[in-house]
């Protein structure tokens, strides 16, 4: 199947970076969320990293301009999906706001359009459930900061057909981005590994193994990893990482995914990181 026209679900951190590089990759993107005040402040950072990317030479003034007028802003989900080979969502993570977009999404489209979610956490085989066309739907679960970041994850649900699986596959790469085929389980491959040692860490800062700095410096120096885990927890947010282990833990239900007690005592505080001006560092300053 060929896509063209594609629509995304939600202007925040996530959608505007996919309706950025769909745009830039030459598709025609309408870009639907609540009001206006959202889109505009969506299409307001698309502006701000097209600037970056001229000013880094890495795309010319004139495709800036191109990539911006190819995107179009909407707020009427129902009535502006209905051209979409393909529709991205990738609203608030919560699920009775997929399935109602979903629902929603499947009586407003062309019979054979591609429905993806952009989710973290939630089952696609579940989001395909309240739709009749579960073949046609699936995962890509892209990465913050989208146009800067390689890699997709593409998720099948159980029902996803593998031509669905091959047309998103081959779209992601003419995306310029590394897809990774996963099956549906809990926090795919990325977060399955990624929160359990987010979730250790926390566990050495409560029993003192060691300080907050030197957990980080131990796996940045001894590991390579480019960032600490307790300053990546930061950044993700501690209340995302904190619903992530709750995810896992339900729908795995082993005792290794039991989220720490002091993320708990964290996200209650509302230390939930740089959004908040504290976690397990202080940003008041910065
Ligand atoms: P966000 O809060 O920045 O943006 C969500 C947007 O969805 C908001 O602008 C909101 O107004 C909009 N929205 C809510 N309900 C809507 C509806 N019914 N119709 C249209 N728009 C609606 O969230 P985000 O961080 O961009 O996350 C979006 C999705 O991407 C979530 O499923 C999340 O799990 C996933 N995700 C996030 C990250 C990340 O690092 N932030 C990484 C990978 C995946």
């Amino acid at each position: 199947m060929t896509i063209n026209h594609i629509a995304v679900i939600g202007a925040g951190t996530m959608g505007n970076g996919i309706a950025h590089i769909c745009a830039l990759a030459g598709h025609d993107v309408t870009l639907i969320d609540v009001n206006q005040d959202r889109l505009d402040q969506g299409l307001a950072t698309i502006e701000k990293n097209l600037a970056r990317q001229v000013s880094k030479e890495k795309i010319t003034e004139a495709e800036q301009v191109e990539t911006l007028a190819r995107i179009t802003c909407a707020t009427d989900l129902s009535a502006d999906t209905a051209e979409a080979d393909l529709v991205i969502e990738a609203a608030t993570e919560n699920p009775t706001i997929k399935a109602e977009i979903f629902r929603a999404l499947d009586k407003a489209t062309k019979p054979d359009a591609i429905l993806a979610s952009n989710t973290s956490s939630i089952s696609i085989t579940q989001i395909a459930a309240d739709t009749e066309r579960p073949a046609q739907v699936i995962g890509m679960h892209f990465f913050n900061p989208v146009p800067v970041m390689k890699l997709v994850e593409i998720v099948r649900g159980l029902e996803t057909s593998d031509q669905t699986f091959q047309t998103i596959y081959d779209l992601s790469e003419k995306l310029g981005k590394t897809p990774v085929e996963v099956n549906d389980y809990a926090g795919f491959v990325s977060n399955r590994i990624l929160m359990p040692m987010i979730n250790e860490a926390i566990y050495c800062v409560m029993e003192g193994v060691a300080e907050p700095k030197d957990i980080d410096t131990v796996m940045q120096l001894g590991m390579a990893h480019p960032m600490g885990p307790l300053t990546l927890a930061d950044f993700i947010g501690l209340d995302v990482c904190l619903s992530i282990m709750e995810v896992l833990h339900r729908e795995l239900g082993d005792s290794k995914y039991r989220p720490c007690p002091l993320l708990r005592k964290m996200v209650v505080a509302g230390r939930l990181g740089r959004k908040s001006g504290r976690g397990f560092y202080d940003y008041s300053q910065s």
